[in-house]
């Protein structure tokens, strides 16, 4: 722990005697105080320098302090700091708009939220209302977020039961690394996934299943770019019986994968898509959920009974726009494409074939994992304790990771250059090292 100077003190006694944080015991907390950001740069209290590995919760597409959004949503604050959603303000048109472009052909509407869960709470509704039926299928290793049907449609170790449980029901997606099928091709992955999920939709009956939801990339739960043809036999099968297919690409969304939606790697057309973080980089709290024309149509003449008092905030509109023009002008989504290929895919490469305890890199743009392993043949995965250790040197070391159960996941803005990458390399390659030489 850095020496921090008395601004910073007063930060974390207020932190300790006020603050109650999310996904936590309070008791043995010891957050960082941050001081200042810029790009990919963060400082804290004790004026020490940290490259953001993390993009924070894997939000920061345009880096931190992006000077055309702060002053955008500065301009806006000076101008209509807030207004309802019943009205008509041209800023929220043009978000919107801008959104709906760069979506898949006949996506004209946007329904605003104020985060990524009650996107997907909003879309679960909307598929509800327009096909009649009741249940939804997500998949086991899913993060959709943390209201009531979003956190029972997530499959990981958060998806707290409660009374919104009914008609969930989760089923397997690939995961070719360690597979539920026993395949060991991705062709073979992906033809056991789609098999398994048809016996689900089955089983279920498909006249009672009004949506599969789906993350694009498997973000929070490991980084799992489905193999090739995974998202389209889906899509075949919601269409073959009537299922609204909802793509969430909250984390996946707005350059992350090195194109605008993750899903033009997989040509695939969803009915709905859920979004958030990257669509302004997190500077104001927004999501929302992108209709298509089909479903749009379905509440033309019939209330959508769903809103919040904030939804399509001014600030948070303001924000979307400069940061989609940033984005599109200075080729910030190029940018995630080309370091993912060129630099940071094949340095984390080069980092697996140098370190036995990296059992497998996979990722695309800049959305990487480094899964850890105790033992390469059995797969067993890293210890908590060591992966503990590891993130603490990393921290020390001048990098801020993200680390979920035996993972590392290399996530930096979009935005993030060549130079930044190699550092961050040599720091994962020391850290590394050094932890291998620990359990040997
Ligand atoms: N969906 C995905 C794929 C996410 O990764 C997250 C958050 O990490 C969410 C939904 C929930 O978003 P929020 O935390 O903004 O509610």
């Amino acid at each position: 722990m850095n020496d921090i100077d008395d601004a910073g003190e007063t930060a974390r006694r207020l932190d300790r005697t006020h603050v109650f944080h999310s996904w936590s015991a309070q008791g043995d907390l010891a957050p960082m105080v941050v001081d200042h950001g810029r790009g990919t740069e963060v400082w804290d209290a004790g004026g020490r320098r940290y490259l953001d590995f993390s993009s924070q919760l894997v939000n920061l597409n345009v880096g931190h302090q992006h000077p055309r959004v702060v002053a955008a949503i500065q301009a806006q604050a000076g101008e209509l700091a807030t207004i309802a959603p019943a009205h008509a303000v041209r800023v929220r048109g043009e978000a919107a708009r801008r959104i709906s472009e760069r979506a898949p052909e006949g996506f004209h509407k946007v329904f605003f939220t104020n985060g990524g869960a009650d996107a997907n709470e909003n879309a679960i509704r909307m598929a509800r209302l327009h096909t009649g039926r009741d249940k939804v299928l997500s998949a086991y290793r899913s993060y959709h977020g943390n209201t009531g049907a979003a956190v029972v449609a997530t499959g990981d170790w958060r998806r707290v039961p409660n009374e919104y449980a009914r008609g969930h029901v989760h089923f397997f997606g690939p995961y070719l690394y360690r597979s539920d099928f026993w395949a060991t091709t991705p062709e073979q992955e992906t033809e056991r996934a789609l098999h398994h999920l048809q016996r689900v939709i089955e089983a279920e009956g498909p006249g009672s299943i009004a949506a599969v939801l789906l993350e694009t990339v498997v973000g929070t739960g490991g980084v799992l770019v489905p193999p090739p043809g995974y998202l389209a036999g889906v899509r075949a099968l919601t269409e073959r019986y009537g299922i609204t297919l909802v793509l969430d690409e909250v984390m996946a969304g707005f350059g992350r994968t090195g194109s605008w939606f993750a899903l033009e790697h997989h040509d695939v057309r969803p009915d709905l898509i859920t979004f958030a973080k990257g669509v302004n980089s997190g500077y104001v709290p927004v999501g929302g959920v992108l209709l298509s024309d089909e479903i749009a149509a379905t509440f033309e003449d019939r209330v959508f009974p769903g809103g919040l008092t904030y939804s399509g905030h001014p600030l948070a509109m303001a924000s979307i726009v400069a940061t989609l023009d940033a984005m599109a002008e200075e080729g910030i989504v190029e940018n995630a494409a080309r370091i993912g290929a060129q630099v940071l895919g094949p340095g984390l490469a080069a980092l697996a074939e140098k370190h036995l305890v990296v059992g497998e890199v996979r990722g695309v743009g800049v959305f990487w994992a480094l899964e850890l392993v105790a033992d390469r043949t059995t797969r067993e995965p890293l210890a908590a304790p060591a992966v503990g250790a590891l993130t603490t040197d990393l921290t020390r070391r001048g990098l801020l990771p993200f680390v979920a159960e035996n993972r590392v996941h290399v996530v930096p803005p979009c935005v993030v250059t060549d130079a930044e990458v190699h550092e961050a390399l040599e720091v994962y390659d020391a850290a590394l090292t050094q932890i291998e030489k620990e359990l040997h």
